[in-house]
């Protein structure tokens, strides 16, 4: 495959733009080499701009589960497009959108619109503090939930890729406020609520995470952390960003039986245009501006292009009562396949899978926790990537994060991406 356009347009990005890229894993740093410039996508392919094209494994980070540019939710877009862009006023569209989320998921009593899930998360805690009149928040190791000051302390993805878990520029004063856990030890958890009694505000997780490759709660643990918040009047805030709409239509709150008090949303309810959302019980989003005294703002929350493509998105799911068996069937066939692969090959790896998330780890120890993700083979893991991506199927470019299957990743894609994975050599000896 040749990559001179892309790698001529990343030289020429790199003069206008940190880096070269707008978020920091598009650089390919970790794993090196030049990141590919995407021209066009349609379902299950991305189209390079030197001609290239690839079997889609990240799906914009998750939004395009319907496979990308959908024909009825492009439709959607252009029939909304002619009616206004952006309004700053409401819009019955709006209602409908948080209806919509009300009656499908558990937990959500009111739901605000934002544009990232940066900002869902962000509005959340600050909501999760005004409620509780506590400033203390818990989070967990190799968890993202976007790039607020608060969340960058030892967070996963681009920052833990790049070995900055905990960014410059945040100040000592707001790191003081985040404590964190291991993800799934929850004697560390109880230690922290019990060291800082009447303090925290709110436990936030993401209930399957993402952001340090897939890794799965085990042993009850969002049970628990249910229980403890509870006990401590803490609120409990589920990051489903990641997991909402996708590893079931009410995410992980369905999935694990657990309920949270508040969820942050984000990726596919904007159906790949800018999109995040909060919401949960009506006592607490009672606090938010107009209503309380947590402000909250945003020009172009609950935009209608994001609303028609998120709805028109997630009513496509509705409509397809097998939409998540076909997901999950297709995953697991993805891990068995490439296990059975690597283990005729015998090279060590992990795979995790939740629905259609998961994610190998070149690790002989099971991943349940940040300290193992980063243990694992990076370098391995980098080499693998970049064979996948000569031979046409495209990968996340850092070993701590997710895939994300598709609908239209069916037998002939899988196929094709078990044919590149056989043809993977590397010795362990
Ligand atoms: N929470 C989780 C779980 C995420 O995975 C992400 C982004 N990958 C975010 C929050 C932040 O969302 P955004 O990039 O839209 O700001």
């Amino acid at each position: 495959m040749k990559y001179e356009r892309s790698s001529a347009l990343f030289e020429e990005a790199k003069k206008y733009i940190p880096g070269g890229v707008n978020s920091p894993v598009r650089a390919f740093k970790s794993v090196g080499g030049t990141p590919i410039f995407v021209k066009s996508a349609k379902g299950a392919y991305l189209h390079d701009e030197d001609g290239n094209s690839y079997v889609e494994y990240i799906n914009s980070w998750g939004p395009a589960i319907l496979g990308h540019t959908h024909p009825e939710v492009l439709e959607a877009i252009k029939l909304q497009a002619e009616k206004g862009f952006s309004f700053g006023t409401p819009t019955e569209l709006e209602s409908e959108m948080a209806k919509f989320i009300i009656d499908n998921v558990p937990n959500v009593d009111q739901i605000r619109m934002v544009s990232s899930g940066t900002e869902a998360c962000m509005s959340a805690i600050r909501v999760a503090r005004g409620f509780t009149k506590r400033e203390k928040i818990i989070k967990f190791e190799g968890c993202y939930h976007g790039h607020s000051d608060s969340f960058l302390i030892k967070a996963g993805s681009g920052a833990a890729t790049f070995g900055t878990p905990s960014s410059a520029g945040v100040t000592q004063g707001t790191a003081k406020d985040t404590l964190n856990a291991k993800y799934n030890d929850i004697e560390d958890v109880v230690e922290l609520f019990a060291k800082n009694e009447g303090e925290i505000a709110a436990v936030i997780i993401e209930p399957v995470a993402g952001n340090m490759g897939c890794v799965l709660p085990e042993n009850n643990f969002l049970q628990k952390l249910r229980k403890l918040c509870t006990e401590n009047g803490a609120v409990l805030i589920f990051d489903e960003v990641m997991t909402g709409f996708r590893l079931a239509f009410g995410g992980a709150q369905e999935m694990y039986g657990v309920d949270a008090d508040m969820v942050t949303y984000g990726k596919i309810i904007g159906g790949g245009l800018p999109v995040g959302a909060f919401g949960g019980k009506q006592e607490i989003m009672d606090c938010l501006a107009p209503n309380g005294d947590v402000y909250q703002a945003g020009t172009l929350s609950g935009n209608p292009l994001a609303m028609r493509a998120g709805l028109s998105t997630l009513q496509l799911i509705k409509k397809d009562e097998n939409f998540y068996k076909n997901l999950e069937k297709n995953t697991e066939t993805l891990d068995f396949e490439i296990a059975k692969i690597l283990n005729e090959k015998d090279i060590v790896h992990r795979i995790n899978r939740k629905g259609s998330m998961m994610s190998i780890f070149f690790h002989t120890n099971a991943v349940s926790n940040f300290d193992e993700a980063a243990k694992a083979n990076h370098p391995l893991f980098n080499n693998f990537f970049h064979h996948c991506l000569r031979n046409g199927v495209y990968l996340p470019p850092s070993g701590y994060e997710s895939w994300f299957i598709s609908q239209d990743i069916k037998e002939i894609e899988i196929e094709k991406t078990l044919e590149v994975v056989k043809k993977f050599e590397y010795s362990n000896k």
